[in-house]
């Protein structure tokens, strides 16, 4: 349930209040004294463990500030832009409605690394609560119009043209999937002067159909789009973090392209280093060579990703699954910002979705996993190195094997006893028959 990224699970089935009052009172701990700011998606369960939340963080003499029902991004700016010393997402992001969890920002509005998730994990493991006597707890409050502030910074982003973008009166179908999106989507496109047709909106955390913004689970907005003749159809997930797009024809575009487009687009503003995580397509690189940049590439997971766009002071970076960060605003996953960007592309190439893919190189990807049940993963990963060609290896997350025209990564898991694997390559049928051939490699390893 804990780990160093915070905690999670199924709520009723291991995740109790008590284990989230228990995390969030080592979380104040960790902050120390000041304001910290709670924000949630709109599962069901999220007002039970604002609740334990409170409780924790004030009984170590922080003062938790609700800002309700919001999205993830909005949480991380509105800390960035305030006093507070940290903050706290009940959100379980793209997984289905029985999952919870927290996550923990420092007082940049950026998530913990690892060594700092570490230190909030040793205070419970080592049982250094210390919770404060009874004229020092914490005070709670609210604040309101986060949301709002958060579309003000997106808006005044100088690589958006929100003129352009207004003249163009596209229409936008936008599924929310009932999660905290239709906070802030709905708005920041009638700030861009959108026609919307929204479609699960209610933000009920009674999810609609499976919130994970991928094709398959894309189907009624492609309708709607056709419907409507829609320009572009936007999903995200019910945090809100990542943006799929589906083209004027209602076909998905596929969330890694959220991020070339978006790439293509800043690059021709503005040159310097792109970061992405290792999981992360090709095109990435193709589309960074083409603008004579330097591509890096990080361990699966957001913060490797932020971390090394800092280092390099990247001008953009994100990961494949429809998460845009870019450095104008804050450094996070961002749906309603990737949004603005790509209708910013839109506006001013005056070209269609579909017209914006052909230019960047299209690549198909297989992804599969594999139960090991009792099975050493470090020793499947270190017989797939030993009958690998070195000079093709890639280990910055697992193995990742380098050909000219294709590519597969083998890594495990950090919370459940599985594999998995990827192949990325020039048509489907050969990333989906290179994951199979691993499947069976993995087999004969595990006996
Ligand atoms: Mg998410």
């Amino acid at each position: 349930m804990i780990s160093v990224s915070g905690v999670r699970g199924i709520v009723g089935q291991g995740l109790t209040p008590e284990l989230m009052l228990k995390f969030s009172a080592a979380a104040g701990m960790f902050y120390g004294k000041g304001s910290v700011l709670v924000g949630r998606d709109s599962r069901v369960t999220g007002n039970m463990i604002k609740h334990a939340v409170f409780s924790g963080l004030m009984s170590v003499g922080c003062d938790p500030v609700d800002i309700g029902i919001c999205s993830t991004p909005t949480v991380e700016h509105a800390v960035k832009f305030s006093d507070a010393v940290g903050g706290i997402i009940i959100t379980a992001s793209h997984n289905p409605a029985e999952w919870n969890a927290l996550k923990l920002l420092n007082r940049d509005g950026i998530f913990l690394d690892e060594e700092e998730g570490r230190r909030v994990k040793d205070i419970i493991d080592k049982d250094l609560i210390e919770y404060v006597m009874w004229e020092n707890i914490g005070v709670s409050s609210e604040k309101t119009c986060v949301t709002s502030a958060h579309i003000k910074s997106i808006l005044s982003m100088d690589i958006i043209d929100v003129a352009k973008i207004k003249e163009r009166k596209f229409k936008v179908a936008l599924d929310c999937v009932n999660g905290a999106g239709s906070t802030v989507m709905p708005e920041i496109l009638g700030e861009l002067g959108c026609e919307i047709f929204p479609i699960n909106m209610e933000p009920t955390g009674d999810f609609s159909h499976n919130p994970e913004p991928v094709p398959g689970n894309l189907t009624e907005l492609c309708q709607v789009v056709r419907d409507n003749k829609a320009d572009i159809g936007v999903a995200v997930d019910p945090d809100v973090d990542r943006c799929a797009i589906i083209d004027e024809n209602g076909n998905p575009v596929g969330e890694e392209y959220t991020l070339v487009l978006s790439e293509k687009y800043v690059l021709e503003k503005r040159k310097g280093p792109v970061v992405a995580n290792v999981s992360t397509t090709r095109a990435v690189d193709d589309v960074a060579r083409e603008a004579g940049v330097e591509v890096f590439r990080t361990k699966v997971g957001e913060i490797n990703v932020v971390k090394k766009m800092i280092a390099v002071n990247a001008s953009v970076g994100g990961e494949g699954n429809g998460g845009l960060i870019l450095p104008d605003v804050h450094l996070g996953r961002d749906a309603p910002m990737a949004a603005a960007v790509i209708l910013s592309a839109l506006a001013e190439s005056d070209k269609t979705v579909s017209e914006l893919k052909k230019e960047v190189p299209l690549y198909y990807m297989a992804k599969n996993r594999i139960e090991i049940a009792n099975a050493n993963a470090d020793e499947i990963l270190k017989k797939i190195i030993d009958m690998s060609d070195k000079s093709k290896l890639d280990l910055t997350d697992g193995v990742k094997i380098n050909e000219e025209n294709y590519w597969i990564q083998v890594r495990k898991s950090n919370t459940e006893p599985i594999i998995r694997i990827m192949a990325e390559a020039a048509t489907q049928e050969k990333a989906q028959s290179l994951c199979d051939r691993y499947i069976e490699i993995i087999k004969k390893f595990t006996g």
